[in-house]
């Protein structure tokens, strides 16, 4: 059998609607269709990709129609059936192909063979849709002269198109090799034949998201840390209990000594592990902060120590955890209360032999951190409950220091709030913003359930709330002034307390909310004065005026 034998009406049978190729279903493809599609593989995937995507399948479509030549006819020698796939081509409607063989040896698998399509309808396609190409674009013939020869050969045979209707030649020329007999040009359009590994290359761009994003917060830390100096240091401390805190502080900061920082939620735990980290030999390295309680227990684990490639699903390469990053410097610990025993497990090696393990790993690696951990749970108790390691707990809290909430600081209310204007007026872009007075005795009387989380959010509340920069009650949140000052109903004939209440009100407004010199006015104690306000919002039921 001769290749220019070959006819198409006598290979492909048609019955009952159905094409078939000797046992091979065939389908006939809408030209215009095919266009619209490869435009819109292009613009989801790119051109490269698309390329790709093209080229393979014309690869797969030339291989089933070489093997189904083979299936069919004796040919009188390999050449004549590798010939056999352009006219195969021409027939099915591609366009008029003139195919040459220069140069064959069965033996080798060495092959030289050029390629002529004169009228491709892969070019027209591409013309109609997307204009004159800058590059070839005849993908599928391309694929399908490699794919259909390959299998001929036994070897991998590649053909690039030299010149292409596509982008203005008057034919498409495309010259075929086996990978032997190319040179490095092969090495340029080798990729388009190889299946690519998109979910890898997208769990590889998660990751370095990942690090991306680790990256920018540690950028920010330090932003704010130069813009702000540390709070602690900036901000006015008068209560006597907040400055044993800090002189504690200060003490430990030159030693290595782990420290557990124990309060409410919200009384600023990390910012006096930040504050202890600024002052100690660590501070030109790394300070790293972890919400232990945020993550579930392999992210925490794979967060903190690190894993090697493959550890786990989405383990795409070898990372470094957080004790590592942190090296030389502080780590801290936030939530402590909240992780696992095998969690736990892990940070008592980390106390007891200063090494770590990525997960997935056996090798120890040295690691020279400063331990700073916190919680707002007992721990005692939940050592008594089995749910936290003793040993841990004792390495954890060489030295203890205990925040005190800040409705046990209300000398340093004032302070704070103020501070937290000037801050919020640098964040907001709000040069004018300043507290007036008349908030404050409703700060000072709070309990701040939420502490100075709470008091920060009150006034970043009240700034976006307030027009012309001036911070007043009625701008603060609805639970700090749940009370009226002058609540007397008129014509009803007010209680000693009502009466009392007023005129602690009056002596305040007086005293520009200044309660140490209320106490005086009054004649009596500041802690009797804290006491009746306190009992003064709590008489009154929320919205009574
Ligand atoms: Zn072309």
């Amino acid at each position: 059998m001769k290749a220019d034998e070959l006819r198409l009406e006598e290979v492909v049978r048609f019955t009952k609607g159905v094409m078939d190729l000797h046992g091979r279903r065939l389908v006939i493809h809408d030209l215009h269709a095919l266009g619209q599609f490869r435009r819109d593989i292009i613009d989801m995937m790119g051109r490269e990709q698309a390329r790709r995507i093209f080229t393979r399948m014309g690869y797969f479509w030339g291989q089933a129609d070489s093997a189904a030549m083979k299936r069919l006819f004796q040919w009188e020698n390999t050449s004549e059936w590798l010939k056999a796939g352009p006219v195969l081509q021409s027939l099915q409607g591609i366009g008029a192909v003139e195919a040459r063989i220069l140069e064959i040896d069965e033996t080798t698998g060495h092959l030289h063979m050029e390629v002529t399509w004169c009228d491709s309808a892969e070019a027209d396609e591409y013309l109609n849709e997307m204009g004159l190409s800058e590059d070839v674009c005849c993908w599928v013939l391309v694929g399908y002269a490699s794919g259909y020869s390959s299998y001929c050969l036994g070897k991998s045979v590649y053909f690039i198109e030299r010149g292409c209707r596509g982008k203005g030649d008057q034919v498409c020329i495309a010259m075929g090799k086996d990978v032997d007999s190319w040179g490095d040009e092969v090495a340029s359009v080798l990729p388009y034949f190889q299946a690519d590994d998109i979910q890898g290359k997208i769990l590889t761009l998660t990751e370095e998201l990942r690090e991306k994003e680790l990256e920018v917060a540690r950028q920010r830390r330090e932003l704010e840390v130069a813009l702000s100096g540390s709070r602690i240091a900036s901000t006015e401390v008068r209560s006597r209990r907040f400055l044993r805190v800090l002189e504690l502080a200060q003490r430990v900061a030159q030693f290595d000594s782990s420290v557990l920082i124990v309060g409410e939620t919200g009384v600023g735990k990390e910012v006096l592990a930040r504050h202890i980290h600024e002052l100690s030999g660590r501070s030109q390295a790394p300070f790293v902060a972890v919400n232990c309680g945020a993550l579930p227990e392999t992210l925490l684990e794979s967060a903190l120590f690190g894993h090697k490639a493959g550890a786990f699903t989405g383990a795409t390469r070898d990372q470094a955890g957080l004790f590592e990053e942190a090296q030389k410097g502080t780590i801290f610990l936030d939530e402590i209360g909240d992780t696992t025993p095998a969690v736990q497990l892990k940070m008592l090696r980390v106390l007891q032999e200063h090494e770590i393990m990525r997960v997935g790993e056996t090798r120890p690696r040295p690691v020279d951190v400063r331990v700073i951990s916190a919680t707002n749970r007992n721990l005692e108790r939940a050592i008594g409950e089995g749910s936290f390691r003793e040993d841990l707990y004792y390495r954890l809290r060489v030295v203890e220091i205990s925040v005190p909430p800040l409705r046990e600081r209300q000398d340093d209310i004032l302070s704070l709030a103020r501070e937290f204007v000037a801050k919020t007026a640098r964040r907001l872009g709000l040069p004018e913003l300043r507290l007036d007075a008349s908030c404050f005795d409703y700060l000072l009387t709070h309990d701040w359930p939420g502490n100075i989380r709470e008091l920060e959010n009150a006034i970043e509340h009240a700034a976006v709330l307030c027009r012309d920069g001036t911070i007043l009650a009625e701008h603060l949140p609805p639970q700090i002034v749940r009370r009226t000052p002058h609540a007397g109903r008129p014509g009803v004939p007010r209680s000693l307390d009502d009466m009392e209440r007023e005129h602690i009100q009056r002596v305040l407004e007086f005293t520009r909310g200044n309660r140490t010199e209320a106490a005086k006015v009054l004649g009596i104690g500041l802690a009797t004065l804290h006491r009746r306000l306190r009992e003064t919002r709590q008489e009154k039921p929320p919205g009574t005026a």
